[in-house]
């Protein structure tokens, strides 16, 4: 029996800047999803679910189209390991998870990248964590059909304990930056709204089309190439225009996070928490009137900062707040939401974990 774990992650900073090849900075998070594999000489994987009822099966020379729902995420990884030339082998997998599910702190790359870990080891194959990831994405991308960036899989291979990943995306240079927010006095509390982000897939794409479209217009591969706010003008179409700002005012924010953590200025670091915020909400447009309320309402109850993390259109917002005012805050934060109408968050506070490993 192989037994392989990977995280879910939060990130930090740094939203939709993967695809545009910037810059974010995730935690991988303690919370993580756990597959038990058990090889055999077949050629299907029968696997099972905590989160689902029945068990799934396809065969190991799968191909896109041929499986949908949950199970096309292990089907995805097993298809782009066969892209990219590695062997797999039949068996049965049995999934286990403490990420919440659907509440953008990726459940879907700890998915995969357990599920890759599994087959890698019970195959003897050994893999760099970029190798990994790109697989992972292609099996979310390409299978699943999801247009995500190569974030959250990088987060959760690379994962530390009491780290924070900064992430260069033209470069795939990961760099850790200490995050002990706890021996600072701090700690970082994680606002699930327990609003699913449905429907998330057609406007991450069209954010993403908006990208692509100003590259074009700024004659750049991609908008990191793109120096200073001036080429704004350039950008005639005025949605457009604020979807660039929001990337490169962005890719600046994570930088500056950087250097403000290592110098331990956390107060800066709330500050472009709450700076994201706002460019997520005004210029990306990827925010709701739920999660705005949320992280508005951890400021103005003493956090340092706080922004909604993940792709967008619900999820988690994530906050910077002082542990000796935790209790207090986090009051605030439910009856503001329960003033509003709006479902019962889940409240919890979160650490930086360990990457993905085999256990045995
Ligand atoms: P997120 O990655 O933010 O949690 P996604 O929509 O990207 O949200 O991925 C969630 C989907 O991934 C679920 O709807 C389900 O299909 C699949 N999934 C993730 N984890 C599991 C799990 N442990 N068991 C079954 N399906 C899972
Ligand atoms: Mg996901």
């Amino acid at each position: 029996m192989i037994v392989a774990q990977a995280p879910g992650r939060i990130n930090l900073i740094g939203e939709h800047t993967d695809y545009n090849l910037g810059f974010a900075m995730p935690i991988a998070l303690e919370q993580r999803t756990t597959v038990r594999f058990e090889p055999d000489e077949s050629d299907r994987i029968t696997l099972e679910s905590d989160h689902e009822t029945g068990t799934s099966s396809f065969r190991i020379d799968v191909k896109p189209g041929d499986v949908d729902g949950w199970a096309a995420y292990p089907a995805g990884v097993v298809w782009a390991s066969k892209q990219a030339g590695l062997r797999v082998v039949g068996g049965t997998m049995s999934i286990s998870s403490d990420v919440p599910i659907g509440a953008g702190l990726s459940s879907s790359a700890a998915l995969e990248c357990a599920v890759l870990l599994a087959i890698n080891a019970a195959t003897d194959q050994d893999m760099g964590t970029l190798d990994a990831a790109r697989i992972a994405q292609r099996a979310e991308n390409d299978f699943v059909g999801a247009p995500t960036g190569l974030m959250d899989q990088l987060a959760s291979l690379n994962g530390e304990a009491d780290r924070a990943l900064l992430i260069d995306f033209e470069t795939s240079e990961v760099t850790p930056v200490d995050f002990d927010l706890a021996s600072s006095g701090l700690a970082l509390l994680v606002v699930n709204s327990n609003a699913a982000h449905q429907h998330s897939t057609g406007e991450y794409a069209s954010r993403r089309e908006s990208c692509t479209r100003a590259a074009a217009i700024l004659g750049v591969d991609s908008l990191r190439e793109v120096q200073g706010l001036d080429v704004l003008d350039r950008i005639s179409d005025d949605t457009d225009r604020r979807r660039v700002r929001h990337i490169l005012t962005e890719n600046e924010r994570v930088l500056d996070c950087g250097v403000a953590l290592t110098a331990g200025g956390f107060r800066r670091v709330g500050d472009l928490m709450t700076l994201s915020h706002a460019s997520m909400r005004d210029d990306f447009e990827i925010t709701t009137p739920h999660i705005d309320l949320i992280a508005d309402s951890a400021v103005r109850h003493g956090a340092l900062g706080a922004r909604m993390t993940g792709g967008g259109f619900g999820g988690c917002v994530i906050a910077l707040v002082r542990t000796a005012a935790l209790a207090s805050v986090t009051r605030a934060i439910e009856e503001d939401i329960a003033n509003a109408g709006y479902p019962v968050p889940t409240i919890f506070t979160a650490r930086a974990g360990a990457g993905a490993a085999v256990l045995s």
